[in-house]
């Protein structure tokens, strides 16, 4: 299990050295005299501990900080002086504050009691409240002192993360005054700019950037903090030459105002974008070059499908007419056979004569040209389309329901073929035995466009059809419904002139919907 790192405040280090308690040891070879003095510092609330000879006292400081050390002159085998000419020998314990106890006052003592790094001296008979009083001025001596060195530390180790991340950044980072003097850069900023580290201290970062604006870290203080803007700029190596860099900046505040710098090499990154803009420039010229063949050989096919149409056109009724004049003057002479296939001469060439013309209003109606945008009234076009289709409406006793329509700017002929195919697809393919009902309909969508619908009750389509019927030639219900198959094409072509869509929402039996969403005024 992972437990996050503890981060602990100056504010907490405090908290925790005034929680410690100081140690002081005091040092006599008289046991009454050490309970004595025992009992004079134990109110201060500190670990007091006794050594009885001068040995005693060195072991002890071998093993512990103290923060006062109390120490009788006058001691058999090893006297106060000798002990902290000892102690102070120690690395540990030469910088220990200790106060001598001594009967007398003799200046050769005092002397030599200073010599050896003595700061006090008390003289015996001791008075309490004065030895309180100078013990717990080194007791608080003692824990600032302990203070300030875990402060110390503790800042050592924020400086050793904060070098380790700005050497581990993959971009050159430098931090500079507000004027732009550098104060610190990572080692990526070397190998980037050709620099010693040491040489670029103290300079301006102008010398490696120098457009480099102080403005630039006040605009990121006020941005996003997950978005910091970025600037291209370029930038001067050491040897002269330069390159393209990608900079981010962003301020913060120790004495005084910093600002971090943080610098890439942007030359691959613009060697790319020169590539992809290349590549573009020549797709879009390969694919403008593709486009202008590809209208030329749909031009010419268009013109040969109308040519093959119209050429045909004449041939066809050429055919039917002597088909028509056979069977009027040689009826009498022709056997049952003969005049069947007279009729399925007759027939085919009808049926070839309306494909002709299918096609030629389907080149017609696809073909982009100056069409005339007007204010065109639906409810009226509609009625004209009823009105032509109304021999098909008596003969199915068809009931068309048509509900207000708006008036828009359109292109009416295009308009009148969309919903004279619609509506006459709708009586045609009517389920057997049942009365054709018709509704129109229209609404305007999200994107203004006006939506109209055919909605029928006939034989339907299946829904995998639905995109397949719009095409050229492609019927479902050939066998049994006379149609040319050209007839939606010819819808959906109209519709994407008016800069709309055309589509059909539909099941097999239950009836067709079929929808277009055309502008309501001409697309810019
Ligand atoms: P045509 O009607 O001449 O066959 P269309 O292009 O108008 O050609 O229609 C293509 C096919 O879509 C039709 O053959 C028919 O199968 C189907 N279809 C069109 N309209 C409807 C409709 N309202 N209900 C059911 N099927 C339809």
């Amino acid at each position: 299990m992972n437990t996050a790192p503890t981060v602990r405040s100056i504010s907490d280090l405090s908290s925790d050295v005034a929680d410690q308690h100081a140690k002081v040891l005091l040092v006599d070879d008289d046991r009454d005299n050490l309970l004595a003095l025992h009992a004079i510092l134990e109110p201060l609330g500190q670990e007091l501990m006794l050594a009885s000879s001068g040995l005693e006292a060195l072991r002890f400081c071998l093993e512990h900080d103290f923060a006062a050390l109390l120490l009788d002159v006058r001691m058999p085998d090893m006297d106060g002086f000798e002990t902290a000419e000892l102690i102070r020998a120690r690395k540990r314990s030469s910088h220990t504050p200790i106060l001598f106890l001594t009967g007398y006052r003799s200046d050769e003592q005092l002397f030599r009691g200073y010599d050896l790094g003595a700061v006090d001296f008390l003289f015996k008979p001791i008075v309490p409240e004065v030895l309180q009083s100078k013990v717990a001025v080194f007791v608080e001596l003692s824990r600032k002192e302990q203070l300030l060195r875990r402060k110390t530390e503790a800042l050592e180790r924020t400086e050793r993360k904060f070098r380790a991340v700005l050497e581990a950044a993959p971009d050159a980072m430098v931090i500079t005054d507000e004027s732009g003097v550098i104060q610190l850069a990572n080692s990526r900023t070397d190998s980037i700019f050709g620099y010693a580290r040491e040489q670029l201290m103290g300079s301006k970062i102008t010398s490696i950037i120098p457009g480099w604006d102080p403005v630039w870290s006040e605009r990121a203080a006020a941005s996003n903090p997950l978005c910091v803007p970025e600037t291209r700029v370029v930038a001067l190596r050491r040897d002269g030459s330069t390159f393209t860099a990608q900079i981010t900046t962003s301020p913060f505040e120790v004495d005084g105002t910093c600002i971090t710098t943080a610098i890439r090499d942007a030359t691959e990154q613009v060697q790319a974008e020169q590539r992809i803009l290349r590549i573009n420039a020549e797709l879009e010229k390969r694919v403008s070059e593709r486009t202008a063949d590809l209208m030329r050989s749909n031009d010419a096919l268009r013109q040969f499908a109308w040519a093959a149409s119209h050429d045909l056109q004449e041939p066809t009724r050429m055919v039917l007419a002597y088909s028509q004049w056979l069977r009027k003057s040689g009826h009498s002479k022709l056997n049952e056979k003969e005049q069947n296939m007279l009729t399925c001469v007759e027939q085919n060439s009808q049926r070839l004569q309306a494909l002709l013309e299918a096609i030629r209003e389907y080149i017609y109606i696809s073909e982009s040209g100056d069409e005339q945008w007007t204010t065109v009234d639906c409810n009226a076009l509609v009625h004209n389309v009823l009105g032509t289709l109304q021999g098909a409406i008596t003969e199915s006793n068809a009931v068309v329901e048509c509900m207000p329509l708006p008036a828009l700017e359109s292109v009416e002929i295009l308009l009148t073929q969309v919903f004279q195919n619609l509506v006459g697809n709708a009586i045609k393919y009517r389920a057997d035995g049942q009365t054709p009902q018709i509704i129109i309909t229209s609404c305007t969508n999200n994107d203004g466009h006006c939506v109209f619908s055919v909605q029928d009750n006939g034989i339907g389509i299946e829904p995998q059809y639905a995109e397949y019927i719009f095409n050229v030639f492609k019927r479902l219900h050939g066998q049994n419904y006379s149609g040319t198959g050209i007839g939606l094409a010819i819808c959906k072509a109209a519709v994407e002139r008016l800069g709309g869509r055309i589509w059909v929402e539909s099941e097999l039996g239950k009836g067709s919907t079929f929808r277009f969403a055309i502008p309501q005024r001409k697309p810019a």
